[in-house]
């Protein structure tokens, strides 16, 4: 499957986009995308410009590849996973025209408590307080579906009122009954949850399913492209 695949994740699956979409998110993502800043507490986040579509998940939900897969560059979700990057909220600014916010991975095992108290105030108050945050995507390993790390950060996403979106990741590897199973178990529970989109992006970054399909869905946030200038 090419990258022009939509994700289809069962029931509850997004509708394919129409082309129009699609080419809009491939141009988008095509653009330049560079690191703006890196935020450990909420004196050091950047000024609110241009709309941000944040990504959060457990740690090894794949986030750092999906975000890779996104942007077409390898290195990019790496620096977030530098040492003293891994706890701060990094921001890269795609095109003049969107910016992908990369939240610190949770349920890391290792974590001290005062460690995740001290990302929880930084998630909590990022995602309650940006006006510029436009949409966050919520990562779902597929073998696993909704865990019980995850039920905080959907409480949280819940309580800040913000509009957020199930992604699939790792499609690849489960069978298709287990990935409809889970697919159906993941809308379920999100019909409990008013500020969640109820259609599910599936994705993976491995063979690039369902990235051509994201892309379409988060160009249609992004700041209109500026006009080219006259020759
Ligand atoms: P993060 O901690 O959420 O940033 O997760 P990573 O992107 O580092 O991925 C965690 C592990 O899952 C790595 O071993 C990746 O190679 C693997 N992984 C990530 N995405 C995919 C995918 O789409 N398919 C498969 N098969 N493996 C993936």
């Amino acid at each position: 499957m090419g990258d022009h695949a939509p994700g289809r994740g069962g029931l509850s699956a997004e509708p394919d986009p129409d082309p129009a979409q699609i080419e809009a998110g491939r141009v988008l993502f095509a653009q330049e995308c560079r690191f703006i800043a890196g935020a450990a507490g909420s004196a050091a986040l950047p000024p609110e410009t241009l709309p941000e579509i944040a990504f959060i998940g457990r740690s090894n939900v794949g986030k750092s590849s999906l975000i890779n897969a996104l942007t077409g560059r390898r290195e990019l979700a790496r620096m977030s996973k530098t040492p003293g990057r891994t706890r701060q909220i990094n921001f890269f600014e795609l095109g003049r025209r969107l910016i992908l916010v990369d939240l610190p991975g949770y349920g890391y095992a290792a974590a001290s408590k005062s460690e995740i108290a001290s990302w929880t105030g930084l998630m909590r108050r990022y995602l309650r307080g940006r006006a510029t945050l436009a949409r966050a995507c919520l990562l779902i390993d597929s073998r696993h579906g909704i865990l019980a790390a995850d039920e905080p950060m959907l409480r949280l996403c819940d309580e800040a009122g913000l509009s957020y979106q199930a992604v699939l990741t790792k499609i690849d590897k489960p069978r298709p009954a287990a990935l409809a199973a889970v697919s159906e178990a993941v809308a379920a529970e999100l019909t409990r949850h008013p500020a969640a989109h109820p259609e599910i992006v599936s994705t993976s970054a491995e063979t690039g399913r369902g990235i051509a399909a994201l892309r379409a869905a988060l160009a249609g946030f992004a700041e209109v492209a500026p006009p080219r200038p006259a020759r």
